[in-house]
């Protein structure tokens, strides 16, 4: 399955089991509607990327915490399943991390994350500082104690690992973690957020935008790349799809990169939950 080419991606982030509801309509405050469909699928940005990047046939290990509940050793299993790494995966007192989701008729989606056994992750161990050392690409979010994250890309950056970071959910991200990130990937809700000051601190930058496409911009220029058309039924985790699939396709350059990037997040919004596209699926799109 995998090459002596396949890039090596340590992940270090947040994993929750999703609870997803969709509605005709959004309860609006104090309302109760009635829900047309349930799922629980396994979920949480650091699980939705690595599971992503090792779809594209990157080899990935995940660095993460699950409580000691019953959704452990399914968010566990999941992991496994799709060939991820998971030995390093620490078992914390507590509840695993969760998301509530709702999803309406249009696809628009909120979420709730109780972050739970993945705030137990404050710093970390020398078998993960290991992992990533051993790594091309140390990918992160912001779904763990911004600590642990910070020690991580510090480590990668002094030790010749990529640093990619996804800087969702939007909070403060202190100058010696930005210091360290090679490459920003984040929506257009976000970069509006955290403004130019985050953007011009980063060598690549790509900002995704949904159905209008993403752009890049980083030491080669600026790219524009458009979206491939699809019937979109849920976007929960096209980002997630598309920073797993770039991580994979780095090595082509940025380019290439996002086109695979923009085929994953175009068919993970064609599914329902936060779904991660098979390499064939993504072939298929592009070529
Ligand atoms: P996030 O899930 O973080 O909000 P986006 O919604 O911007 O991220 O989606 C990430 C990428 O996935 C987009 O840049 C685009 O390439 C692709 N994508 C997302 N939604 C659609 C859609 N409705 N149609 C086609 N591509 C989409």
């Amino acid at each position: 399955m995998y090459t002596a080419d396949s890039p090596k991606i340590t992940v270090l982030g947040g994993v929750n089991m999703d609870l997803i509801v969709r509605a005709r309509d959004l309860p609006r405050p104090g309302e109760t509607v009635l829900g047309q469909d349930f799922r629980m699928l396994q979920g949480g940005k650091g699980a939705n990327q690595a599971i992503a990047a090792a779809r594209c046939g990157a080899r990935v290990m995940f660095l993460g915490a699950v409580g000691d509940d019953h959704f452990a050793d399914s968010l566990r299993h999941q992991l496994l399943l799709e060939g991820v790494g998971s030995e390093l995966i620490r078992e914390v007192d507590g509840t695993s991390g969760v998301a509530i989701i709702v999803v309406d008729d249009s696809g628009e989606n909120r979420i709730i994350v109780v972050g739970d056994a993945n705030s137990a992750i404050t710093s970390l161990t020398t078998p993960e500082l290991d992992a990533i050392t051993g790594a091309d690409i140390l990918m992160l979010q912001l779904e763990l104690p911004v600590s642990a994250s910070t020690a991580a890309a510090r480590h990668a950056h002094d030790n010749g690992t990529m640093v990619f970071l996804n800087p969702s959910p939007v909070q403060p991200i202190p100058r010696d973690f930005l210091d360290c990130i090679d490459v920003l990937i984040l929506n257009e809700h976000e970069a509006d957020r955290y403004g130019d000051l985050l953007l011009n601190a980063v060598g690549h930058v790509i900002v995704t935008r949904g159905a209008s496409g993403s752009t890049y911009r980083g030491p080669q220029g600026e790219l524009k790349v458009p979206a491939f058309e699809v019937e979109a039924v849920d976007t929960t985790g096209a980002g997630d799809a598309f920073a797993g699939a770039l991580a994979a396709n780095w090595s082509q350059g940025p380019e290439e990169a996002l086109r695979w990037a923009s085929a994953a997040g175009a068919l993970a919004a064609t599914h329902m939950g936060a779904y991660q596209p098979t390499l064939e699926q993504i072939e298929a799109v592009l070529f």
